[in-house]
């Protein structure tokens, strides 16, 4: 049995059969893709447009028996809406207001095949990690965002995403979960409001390195690149 096929195995034994396992494939090739692909991995994460984009136009002259799932997770640039938003299932990096809004314009200008309306799956990319690095709304914006008047008819706010700090300190990984975990919660008590309706149900959060303690928090979904398709080169 090959190496992807075994990590993916050995990660599935873990996770509880309502969490999502995104598998993301960013800079592997394609015939990693194929490989977990045969061993039953339907959803897949990219995190750059031009390399979504080419895998899948490849894929898409394989036909495979069932499609794959894409999950958008990486920054989003605005001109490149569209080699992004037709094929992904859904953005889970939704990191500024002026994203959102590009969105939803284009969603809008965009209707699907049989002209009914598109409603584009997202998630609010919240900044929970000590880095200054990463992207995302602070928890407030995030919460003052959600909660106010819901102004983006063509998207589908299902919840929010997040990543902790690059620490192998557990105690600081909990603490920057909790601050997403927190902010979820407060979001559900005012369910009907704003932009939270029953979509919003999903807890992107964990990697290879902490996806168990993400489990053990919550998370719905969990994003793993390196333990199941090995390191980026
Ligand atoms: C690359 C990436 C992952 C996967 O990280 P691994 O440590 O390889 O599991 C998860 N989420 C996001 C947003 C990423 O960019």
């Amino acid at each position: 049995m090959s190496q992807i096929t075994d990590n993916l195995i050995e990660i599935k034994r873990t996770l509880p059969q309502e969490v999502t396992l995104v598998a993301v494939s960013k800079f592997h090739p394609l015939e990693c893709i194929l490989e977990a692909y045969s061993a039953g991995q339907r959803v897949f994460g990219e995190s750059r447009p031009q390399e979504l984009y080419s895998k899948v136009k490849s894929l898409a002259q394989m036909s495979l028996p069932e499609p794959v799932v894409w999950h958008f997770i990486g920054h989003l640039q605005t001109n490149k809406l569209k080699l992004v938003l037709p094929y992904v299932a859904m953005v889970e990096s939704v990191d500024s207001l002026s994203l959102l809004d590009s969105i939803e314009k284009w969603a809008a200008a965009n209707p699907l095949e049989d002209s009914s309306q598109r409603h584009i799956k997202i998630l609010i990319e919240v900044h929970i990690a000590s880095e200054e690095s990463k992207q995302g709304f602070t928890p407030e914006e995030a919460y003052s965002l959600l909660s106010s008047e819901n102004r983006w008819p063509h998207i589908e706010f299902c919840g929010l995403m997040g990543m902790a700090s690059f620490t192998d300190d557990e105690a600081v990984i909990r603490s920057d979960f909790s601050r997403l975990t927190s902010l979820f919660d407060s979001l559900k008590t005012i369910k009907g409001q704003g932009c939270i309706s029953d979509s919003f149900r999903e807890l992107s959060f964990g990697m290879s390195e902490d996806y168990l303690i993400a489990l053990g928090m919550g998370a719905s979904i969990v994003r793993i690149g390196t333990s199941i398709f090995g390191s980026r080169i």
